[in-house]
């Protein structure tokens, strides 16, 4: 039986000085970085968030608690990983990811097509299945401040009916 889910997800970190920001797996800052237990990519652990909840698995800090000695510093990609690995467990494959980030600084567009290029590779999706979107705050609130990046992802995937339904 084919299903077709969808599932939300949205993260935030606070920008501190520092030498580097990772935003999809690729490094878009070397002023700032992001408060992290791990490497602190909003990005993904946004994206990661709206695939659990799209297969209602658990969430992001349930899988990758931050208390985890050995997730300290942990990738992008290595998380990402787990999750496809999750997901094909389960039965499911990634139709699309649409993520919106953001930020006052910096901005995204130079480093657009590089993240589309290395997020849907880590996801093993055609790169025209991935979706980024840069947006900035107009200056309100911490975010427009420069003091925090948000990302908001939503995933549509298909269960293909290769595992036993419940
Ligand atoms: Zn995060």
């Amino acid at each position: 039986m084919i299903k077709i889910r969808s599932g939300v997800g949205y993260d935030i970190h606070r920008l501190v000085p520092g030498d580097g920001l990772m935003l999809g797996g690729v490094k878009v800052s070397t002023v700032v970085r992001a408060e992290a237990h791990s490497d602190g990519d909003v990005l993904v652990h946004s994206l990661i968030d709206a695939l659990l909840g799209a297969v209602a698995g658990p969430d992001i800090g349930e899988l990758f608690p931050d208390t985890d000695p050995a997730l300290k510093g942990a990738s992008g990609a290595a998380l990402i990983a787990q999750v496809r690995g999750m997901l094909a467990a389960r039965g499911f494959e990634i139709i699309n990811v649409d993520c919106v980030v953001v930020t006052e600084e910096p901005r995204i567009a130079p480093f657009k097509a590089e993240i589309v290029r290395t997020v849907s590779g880590l996801l093993g999706i055609p790169a025209e299945d991935f979706n980024l979107k840069g947006k900035t705050k107009e200056k309100l609130d911490a975010v427009g401040r420069g003091e925090a990046i948000e990302c908001f992802s939503i995933a549509m995937v298909r269960y293909n009916g290769s595992f036993q339904d419940k």
